[in-house]
C-alpha cells in the first residue's frame, strides 16, 4: 500500500449489465487463482532490480515504508489486546464506530466532517442509500457476518486551515495573464455505466481510469476488511481468506504479520502454517484488486492514505517521501517529531510540500480517528465484514495527484464537481478555483469530445500504433506477458539503415513509455526493437525509454537489451488495463484471434 507506486487507482473489470450483485458462488466457486505475487517477474538479485529501477523525477507519491520489525501489537483482529491507549493529537476520537451498525463516521471530534457518498445518479441500486449504508450491498449481507456500517475516510475538517503566507505562496499554481497554467488537465465524465477519469499532459491523453459504480466485489484496492481464514496452503506459501467478496482473497506469507511470542521456534521466516490456521478472523487490507480469475491480494499490514501523511498504525515505520528536497524534508521531520503518535507510523507524502504544521497534524488526526474506529469496528464485527473503505475513485485519484502542476479539474457532473472543489478547498485552497464545472445544458461539446479524449481512448485499444516517422508498434498481451514488436516504415529514408532503424527505435521508445501508461499494461514486457548494429545507439534507445518512464508514476524495471536485442521490463500495476476495462473477451473466435476453417479442421475436414 506505501510503495512508490501508491495509486490508489484501478480499472475494473465489467460488472454485470442489471446492475444487481451477483449471487455468491458456491464454495467451489469462491476458490480464486492465485494473484501475482510481488516477487514475480522481479529479477533474482537485488543488485539487478536496484539497476533496473526506474527513477522518478520530483512530482510523485510517497516512498516506500521500511521493512521495520513486525510491529508487536497488531490492531483488533483475532481480539488481542495490548493496543494501549491513544495520545495522537490529543483528539477524542477513538469512541465512535463499534459495530453497532450506527454512523461509523459522526462520532469524531473538532466537528470533521464525512463526505456524502451515493446518489449522483449512478446506476446501480445499492448504490442510493447514502448515509445509512450496511457493509454489504444487497445480496451479499445475507452472507456476509457483519451488517455494520463500514468505516469511511474523513477527507477534512469542517473548520478551514489557515495557511500562512509562504505557504499560500509556495502552493499556489502558476499563472500567466491570469490564467492557470501546468502540464496536466484531469477531465472527469460520469456517464450512466461508469466514471471516467481522464489526465491530460498537453492535449495528449496519458491516462483513463474507468470506475464502475458501487464496486465493492472488484475495486477493493485499500479497503480493510476483518476476513476469515478458509485454508492454508504451505506448498504455495499462501491462504485463502474469506473477506465477503465473490471470490476469496489470498495473503502471501510474506504479506502475513505475526507476534513473536505467538510462534514456537524463534528465528528464521516463520511458515504460513505456523502463523495462521483455517477460521482464524484477521484484520487485512486489499493491495491489489481481483483480476479476472484471480482473488484479490491482501496484507495484514493496514496503512491508511492521507492526503499529506500516510499513517501505519502499530509500527515503527518513520519516513519522509525521497523526492522532496533536503531542506523541505529536514522541516517535515520537524514536524513530524511533533505531530507522529507514538505507536503509530507515518510516511510523509510528496504532497506535504510546502504544507504548514497545522494541516500535517490535522491529517494525522484525521488518520488515527480513522484507524481508532476501524479497530473498534473490527473488535466487534463478525468475519467477513468490511471493516473500512476507500472513498469513491475521483476523490481517491485527487487524494493522490493533485498538485500545483495542474491548470485544471474539470467534471460534468455537479455533484461530483461541488464535492471536489469542497475537498479541494479544504485541502489545496490555493488550487480550489481550478476545479471546474462542465454543464452539459449549456456547453456545446460533450466533456471528452471538447478535450480530444474519444478519439484518444479509442486509438489505445488498438493493437497497432503509428509512429511519427511511419514506424509502428504491435502491442499483443498473453497470459504471462504482454509483447511489443517495433517495426520501421516502408520510408527507408536517405541515411544509413542504422540511422533510420535508431530514429524509428527512439521513437518507438517514447511512445511505448506513453502507451504502457495509458493503457495501464502491468506485469512483465517484452520489446522486441529493431536490430541495431551500434552499441551505443542501443544503449541510447534504453536512455531515452528510462527517461520516458520516468514520468510515469507507476514503478517500472527496465532491464539491459539482451543478446537477440529484446528489452525485458516489468511495470508495477494495481488495476486490470485499459483494453481490459472496456471491452470483453470475443465469443466468435473466444480470444483466440482467428476464425477457424470449418472445412479443413471440422467435422467435415
Ligand atoms: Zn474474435
Amino acid at each position: 500500500m506505501t510503495d512508490d507506486s501508491t495509486p490508489d487507482v484501478a480499472s475494473t473489470p465489467p460488472m454485470p449489465p442489471t446492475g444487481e450483485q451477483p449471487a455468491r458462488p458456491s464454495k467451489a466457486d469462491r476458490t480464486p487463482e492465485l494473484p501475482d505475487r510481488h516477487i514475480e517477474g522481479r529479477p533474482k538479485s537485488p543488485e539487478a532490480a536496484e539497476r533496473a529501477l526506474v527513477r522518478k523525477p520530483q512530482i510523485g507519491d510517497s516512498m516506500p515504508a521500511p521493512p521495520g520489525p513486525p510491529p508487536t501489537a497488531r490492531g483488533g483482529a483475532g481480539g488481542r489486546g495490548g493496543q494501549g491507549g491513544r495520545s495522537g493529537g490529543g483528539q477524542a476520537g477513538g469512541e465512535a464506530g463499534g459495530g453497532s451498525g450506527g454512523e461509523a463516521g459522526s462520532g469524531t471530534g473538532t466537528g470533521a466532517r464525512r463526505r456524502r457518498r451515493g446518489g449522483r445518479g449512478r446506476g446501480g441500486a445499492n448504490r442510493a442509500g447514502g448515509e445509512a449504508r450496511t457493509a454489504a450491498p444487497a445480496g451479499r449481507s445475507s452472507s456476509s457476518g457483519s451488517s455494520a456500517t463500514p468505516v469511511e475516510q474523513v477527507l477534512y475538517d469542517e473548520e478551514p486551515v489557515t495557511v500562512d503566507e509562504r505557504s499560500a505562496r509556495r502552493r499556489s499554481g502558476r499563472e500567466r495573464k491570469g490564467r492557470a497554467v501546468g502540464r496536466y488537465t484531469m477531465a472527469v465524465h460520469v456517464g450512466p455505466k461508469a466514471t471516467q477519469i481522464a489526465v491530460l499532459e498537453g492535449r495528449a491523453l496519458v491516462e483513463l481510469i474507468v470506475s464502475r459504480p458501487s464496486d465493492d466485489v472488484a475495486q477493493i484496492h485499500g479497503n480493510v476488511y476483518l476476513g476469515k481464514v478458509q485454508n492454508v496452503l504451505p506448498g504455495m506459501e499462501a491462504a485463502f481468506v474469506d473477506i465477503g467478496t465473490p471470490k476469496n482473497a489470498v495473503l502471501y506469507q510474506g504479506d502475513v504479520q505475526y507476534e513473536q511470542e505467538d510462534i514456537e521456534s524463534p528465528g528464521g521466516k516463520k511458515r504460513i502454517e505456523q502463523v495462521l490456521r483455517a477460521r482464524q478472523t484477521i484484520l487485512c487490507q486489499v493491495t491489489k484488486n481481483p483480476i479476472a480469475h484471480k482473488g484479490a491480494r491482501l496484507t495484514q499490514e493496514v496503512s491508511l492514505p492521507g492526503r499529506f501523511v500516510v499513517l501505519i498504525p502499530n509500527s515503527p515505520t518513520y519516513g519522509i517521501s525521497k523526492r522532496l528536497p533536503d531542506n523541505e524534508r529536514r522541516r517535515l521531520r520537524q514536524i513530524l517529531d511533533r505531530v507522529k503518535p507514538p505507536q503509530h507510523g507515518v510516511i510523509v507524502r510528496t504532497a506535504a510540500e510546502n504544507v504548514t504544521e497545522e494541516e500535517i497534524e490535522r491529517d494525522v488526526r484525521r488518520l488515527v480517528d480513522q484507524w481508532d474506529r476501524i479497530d473498534a469496528l473490527a473488535r466487534s464485527a463478525k468475519a467477513p465484514a468490511l471493516i473500512y473503505r476507500e472513498p469513491d475513485l475521483a476523490l481517491r485519484v485527487i487524494r493522490e495527484e493533485l498538485n500545483a502542476e495542474y491548470r485544471q479539474i474539470v467534471i460534468d457532473d455537479r455533484e461530483l464537481y461541488e464535492e471536489v472543489r469542497a475537498y479541494v478547498a479544504a485541502i489545496s485552497p490555493m488550487l480550489a478555483d481550478r476545479v471546474e464545472f462542465h454543464d452539459r445544458a449549456t456547453e456545446p461539446l460533450p466533456l471528452f469530445e471538447r478535450f480530444h479524449i474519444h478519439e484518444q481512448r479509442l486509438r489505445a485499444t488498438d493493437r497497432k500504433v503509428w509512429l511519427p516517422s511511419g514506424g509502428s508498434l504491435i502491442i499483443e498481451h498473453t497470459e504471462a506477458l504482454t509483447v511489443i514488436d517495433v517495426n520501421t516504415g516502408k520510408n527507408v529514408g536517405k541515411s544509413s539503415l542504422e540511422e533510420t532503424v535508431f530514429r524509428n527505435n527512439l521513437e518507438a521508445a517514447t511512445e511505448i513509455a506513453r502507451q504502457l501508461r495509458l493503457r495501464d499494461i502491468g506485469g512483465i514486457i517484452v520489446i522486441d526493437f529493431v536490430d541495431m548494429e551500434i552499441r551505443e545507439n542501443r544503449d541510447e534507445v534504453v536512455r531515452v525509454f528510462r527517461d520516458a518512464l520516468a514520468r510515469d508514476k507507476t514503478r517500472t524495471q527496465v532491464f539491459e537489451i539482451s543478446e537477440l536485442g529484446l528489452v525485458e521490463m516489468t511495470r508495477k500495476r494495481i488495476g486490470e488495463g485499459l483494453i481490459e476495462s472496456v471491452s470483453c473477451r470475443c465469443e466468435a473466435c473466444d480470444g483466440r484471434g482467428v476464425v477457424l476453417d470449418d472445412d479443413l479442421v471440422g467435422e467435415n475436414g
